[in-house]
């Protein structure tokens, strides 16, 4: 398709009176924004700068969900679209950005004065610094990231390989590689110390391949965690209460902030806040006798983080960003629920899904589950630490949290996991289970199976475990999941 007859979505007129009404948002690490300036930045700066988000495509990769009335949308596409300008803002200010792993905490690194990202936000970040990109621009520029990442490092990763090299090329600013070892991924150990790696190095000597980032020796740790079974055994709260105040001390290095355990229970209370509004959030939404709004807008992809459900657990970079906004969602979504509102898009009946698996994402298209008479309700990826509060009595707070740590349901035992998602199903009346897995995510392919059976006889609900290309790039398979997601859907509703 040629750029001019490319048609790009843009927010109606309409909406503005009533959008100008909502509150600002308050960041840590950037000035307020309000509602005036949100809406200039959504109708006129981010159109011309990311026209991928805006582009009528039916090859989804990150564009608006169809509810526009639901105004905290509009706020939530705000964060997803103002993350490259705030982190270079922050970096520029001398906050160090890290880069993390899924599913974990991010109170040691906030409490230090760093910002992490997960691989997602890396990526997300990494394209944005091209701007005026289409969605087929996007797709090739996230494709050579990922190929380049193939071949130098393994065509068995999962794609997150592809935020691994961009970080090494130097093409977004990274000050510190610092994940978790936890159960949940199978790559990132590897991909970790690829960045030791000298002939990895020497492919970046040329500069056609590095970006303006680029420096040859990134600091990077390891934050090991004692797996199966270990949340109520001294020793291994112990050892991880020592492997967090050594990540604190080592941002604060960087960041100049200095840290203690006050500073450290503070922040956890401010964490344990998101996660309460959240829970609130998930839980109206689920017992609502409507789904409120579409799955596009309450879980999102991994292609947009940008729902609510990701919000609350990954900040888009800013945790008083991200609650500005839930507090928002949450007035809105009552306010809907009061009034028997069913979100755009959401069939009359739809077939309730619960997802399982990391970051993979059962399509590419958030809406398309919607289209084919389903709706996502939940997945279990982030729910598994916003639903976990950490214990804010007591005088170790880095004891709290490595207990937190150490119990999240994601981490734990695959039957005890099981056991929990079935209590998640029931919670949000679940008519199906889907396990997605990604290429290259050996742990939980291999665990899916298990899973879904445990779930399919003792709740009793169909389950479905497939293997995705995870969103990627390419769209690889796409189709084929989508196919399967129709046939899955229409068994359930006969
Ligand atoms: S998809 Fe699997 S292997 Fe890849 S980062 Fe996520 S957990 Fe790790």
């Amino acid at each position: 398709m040629t750029q001019s007859a490319i048609k790009l979505f843009q927010y109606p007129e309409s909406l503005k009176e009533r959008f100008l009404q909502t509150s600002d948002i308050e960041f840590r690490y950037s000035k307020t924004v309000t509602p005036e300036e949100i809406w200039h930045f959504m109708t006129v700066d981010a159109p011309r700068r990311y026209p991928y988000a805006y582009e009528v495509n039916p090859y989804f990769r990150d564009q608006i969900s169809a509810d526009i009335g639901f105004l905290t949308g509009i706020k939530s596409r705000y964060l997803r679209l103002s993350l490259k300008d705030r982190l270079l803002n922050a970096h520029e200010n001398g906050v160090p950005i890290i880069f993390t792993q899924g599913g974990q905490t991010f109170e040691p690194y906030y409490t230090a004065g760093g910002i992490p990202l997960r691989p997602g936000l890396i990526s997300r970040f990494a394209n944005d610094l091209t701007e005026g990109q289409t969605v087929n621009e996007l797709g090739n520029s996230r494709k050579e990231k990922l190929e380049f990442g193939n071949k130098l490092i393994s065509t068995e990763s999962c794609p997150i390989v592809g935020a691994h090299v961009t970080a090494q090329r130097g093409i977004v600013p990274v000050d510190l590689v610092a994940p978790y070892l936890c159960l949940r991924c199978s790559d990132k150990q590897y991909l970790v110390e690829s960045y030791r790696n000298r002939k990895n190095v020497e492919a970046y000597l040329n500069p056609a391949s590095r970006g303006p980032y680029f420096k040859e020796n990134i600091p990077l740790m390891l934050i090991d965690y004692p797996i199966d079974q270990q949340n109520e055994k001294d020793w291994a709260i112990d050892y991880l209460e020592t492997m967090l105040r050594n990540l604190t001390a080592k941002v604060s290095e960087l960041s100049g902030k200095e840290v203690n355990d006050q500073v450290l229970a503070e922040e956890i209370r401010y964490e344990n806040k998101v996660r309460k509004l959240t829970q609130n959030i998930v839980h109206l939404w689920w017992n609502a006798p409507v789904p409120p709004t579409n799955s596009s807008d309450f879980v999102g992809t991994s292609n947009t983080s940008a729902g609510l459900f990701r919000i609350g657990n990954e900040f888009s970079g800013d945790p008083n960003g991200a609650y500005s906004v839930l507090k928002d969602a949450c007035a809105e979504l009552q306010e809907r629920v009061r009034n028997g509102v069913k979100g755009v898009g959401v069939a009359d009946d739809p077939v309730r899904i619960y997802i399982c698996g990391p970051a993979a994402t059962e399509s590419a298209d958030p809406g398309h589950i919607d289209r084919v008479d389903g709706v996502v309700v939940g997945k279990d990826d982030q729910w598994s630490e916003i639903s976990t509060l950490v214990d804010e009595g007591g005088n170790n707070p880095y004891r709290n949290l490595a207990r937190a740590i150490l119990s999240f349901p994601m981490e734990l035992p695959t039957e005890e996991r099981a056991a929990w998602t079935i209590e998640q199903v029931k919670k949000s009346r679940a008519d199906g289970l889907i396990f997605t897995h990604t290429w290259g995510c050996n742990f939980q392919s291999s665990v899916a199976r298990m899973i879904c059976d445990i779930v399919r006889d003792e709740a009793g609900i169909p389950v479905m475990d497939t293997g995705t290309a995870g969103g990627g790039p390419s769209l690889l398979g796409e189709e084929q999941s989508k196919t399967r997601l129709g046939a899955f859907i229409e068994m359930i509703s006969g």
